[in-house]
């Protein structure tokens, strides 16, 4: 069987287009219809923020992703507009990171579903349609923008909230909104698109689909990290739209998984989670990782070390389980018989070495 997924129906690129977004929202609010602006608190009392198209009815909520988006989060968060209004609002607009963007995709789908955003952690369980919701990047690299699924940190696992209708209704995306964020976050968060490229490039699950946006995502950036140049934010931003849709129709692979475990157990943020994973995995992705250290030489980057110092046993048996809930991407990476050649034995000592390194 194909696949047959669901794309971002709107699209909106340039410097300077997230000034046209009251006008892309004229349609969206149908009658009197409030919008909610679920916006990264790190714009709070900017010049940014005052160029929100916020109306009188609207609601304007910041956010804070000091912590990765939890299915609690996301429940709290979807509370709150309901008890700001009987009804439910025309719309949500995610502004941020993958963080707020994920959040926003994911309360838009709890405004339609019952229960709590834990209950939906997983492939297609999602029954209703969400409310419309567009997402706008202030960071380039996790594909949030164009993906199916909102990470998010449950108790029991960090899974993703996979359904065709967590893709956004509309993106703007406008490169001049990134030029704020701090060099190393820049980095991480592009690494993580440039490791989407390379785990789909090198998947079992590659196709001519997913091959010609990966490539195409990989080249972008090397040329940002490596020849930078005036439309590196532009590119950049091109980069990890391309890399979301080359992973769309193949899939991440071990990097990913193992970067979860990471997150989910200590609490690391994504991007830099998978730089420090990735940089132990020459085993599997060779070509990736040489590349890879060549661009933190180049953008002076120094990864935190040592992070297994006072880690127990029943921690690490954690990460490990959060890592093996994630079949697809070990599939993707090794095979159909992955199962043989990724033990929980294997990943310890893959673990182990990160953690150590
Ligand atoms: P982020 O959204 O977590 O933000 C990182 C930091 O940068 C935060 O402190 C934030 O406030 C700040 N920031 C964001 N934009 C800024 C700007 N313009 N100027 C200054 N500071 C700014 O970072 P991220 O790497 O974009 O997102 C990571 C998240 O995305 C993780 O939670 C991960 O699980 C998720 N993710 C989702 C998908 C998906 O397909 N849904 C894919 C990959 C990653
Ligand atoms: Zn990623």
């Amino acid at each position: 069987m194909f696949r047959n997924f669901k794309v971002v129906s709107r699209v909106i690129f340039g410097r300077g287009s997230f000034n046209q977004l009251d006008d892309i929202l004229r349609g969206p609010r149908v009658g009197n219809g409030f919008m909610v602006f679920v916006t990264d608190d790190v714009f709070r009392g900017t010049d940014f923020a005052a160029r929100i198209p916020l109306k009188s009815k609207d609601m304007l909520l910041w956010i804070n992703v000091k912590e990765e988006p939890s299915t609690m989060y996301v429940d709290e968060l979807t509370e709150k507009i309901r008890s700001f209004s009987d009804t439910l609002p025309a719309g949500i607009i995610g502004i941020g990171g993958g963080s707020t963007m994920d959040l926003a995709k994911a309360v838009s789908l709890m405004l339609t579903n019952p229960g709590s955003a834990k209950d939906y952690q997983g492939w297609d369980l999602i029954k209703n349609p969400a409310v419309y919701h567009a997402g706008i990047p202030t960071l380039a690299g996790t594909g949030a923008e164009v993906s199916r699924t909102t990470v998010l940190i449950g108790p029991e696992k960090k899974l993703g909230i996979n359904s065709d209708h967590t893709v956004f209704d509309q993106v703007v995306l406008d490169p001049e909104l990134t030029s704020g964020a701090p060099s190393d976050q820049r980095f991480y968060t592009g690494m993580d698109c440039y490791i989407h490229c390379v785990e789909s490039l090198t998947g079992t699950y590659l196709n001519a689909f997913s091959r010609s946006y990966g490539e195409k995502a990989l080249d972008l950036c090397k040329e940002v990290f490596l020849d930078p140049g005036p439309e590196s934010d532009d590119k950049l931003m091109m980069a990890s739209y391309f890399g979301g849709m080359s992973i769309a129709y193949s899939q991440v692979g071990v990097c990913h998984a193992m970067s979860y475990g990471l997150s989910f157990v200590l609490g690391i943020h994504h991007g830099i989670g998978n730089c420090i994973v990735f940089d132990r995995l020459e085993e599997f992705y060779p070509e990736g990782v040489r590349e890879f250290r060549q661009m933190m030489e180049k953008n002076n980057i120094r990864l935190p070390r040592n992070l297994g110092a006072g880690i127990r046993e029943e921690q690490l048996k954690k990460m490990i389980a959060v890592a093996l809930i994630l079949e697809p991407l070990w599939e993707n990476a090794l095979g159909k018989d992955w199962k043989k050649k990724m033990t929980e034995e294997r990943i310890k000592e893959l673990y182990l070495k990160i953690l150590e390194g």
